[in-house]
This record gives structure tokens, sequence and C-alpha cells, in this order.
């Protein structure tokens, strides 16, 4: 978190410099598709699978491991919630990659907790 960082209105952790908390809180508009108490989802701009949604807790944590270390669920929630979008999006029975990028080197460019969640397409591996 940043020097700005604080706890919103919620009585969740917040950063108001944070692209992602200015999505929960509304400022920044985002093509929602799924939206529960503690978790979001959103479609990503810059799309690379025709399913492209990523989901975020509504509480700042900078990555996956902060927010596991926060406990109470909320990880659980997440997976849960991106099975949700699959499913919706018809995307689950034939498979989708839900990825949590965690750190410069491995591509994470926006440090408030994100699943990507991807499908629609074949997915390879190594990841592509
Ligand atoms: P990262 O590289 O794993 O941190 O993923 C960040 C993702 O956020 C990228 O896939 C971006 O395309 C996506 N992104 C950045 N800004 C926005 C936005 O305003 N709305 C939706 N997705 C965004």
């Amino acid at each position: 978190m940043t020097e700005a960082a604080g706890t919103a209105g919620a009585d969740r952790p917040f950063d108001a410099e944070c692209l992602f908390c200015k999505i929960v809180s509304g400022a920044i508009p985002a093509e929602v598709v799924l939206d529960t108490p503690r978790a979001l989802a959103f479609r990503d701009i810059n799309p690379q699978a025709p399913l492209h949604v990523l989901v975020i807790p509504k509480g700042h944590y900078r990555d996956v491991a902060e927010l596991a270390a926060a406990g109470g669920g909320l990880l659980d929630e997440l997976v849960l919630a991106a099975r949700d979008v699959a499913v919706e999006a018809g995307a689950a029975d034939k498979g989708y990659r839900v990825v949590f990028n965690v750190g410069a080197g491995a591509g994470q460019t926006v440090y408030h907790t994100h699943a990507h969640v991807l499908g629609g397409r074949g997915l390879t591996w190594p990841p592509g």
C-alpha cells in the first residue's frame, strides 16, 4: 500500500492511488460481470482470450500472497468467483485458467490482487 493507503468506509484496506480501488469505488468505470460483498469481477481492457475477466477482492491487497496471509476466506472467495464467471460464460466445460501474476518479473502491473480468468479458446502450456 502507498502512503495514501487507509481503510475504506466498508472497513477494508483501501489505497486512494490504486486503479482497482478506484474501480471498486466506482470512480473508474468497468464492465462488471460479478459483484459480491467482498469481490468484484470485470472484463480486462486488453483481453487475451474470448473470456478474460479479472476477479479482485474489494479490499486492497498488493498480491495474492498478501491476500492469503490476511486470511478470512478471501482467497477462497476469489477462486469460487472465478469458477462462477467461467460457468456463466460457458467456458467451464472446456477448461479455464486462473492466473495470479506476482511481482514485476512475472508481469504484475497492477498491485491490487487480481485473478485473471481466461477461457473460451484452447489454452496451451507453458502459458499461451
Ligand atoms: P497484471 O499485468 O497481471 O498486473 O494484470 C493487470 C491487468 O489489468 C492487465 O491485463 C490489464 O489489461 C488490465 N487492466 C488495466 N487497466 C484496466 C482497467 O481500467 N480495466 C480493466 N482492466 C484493466
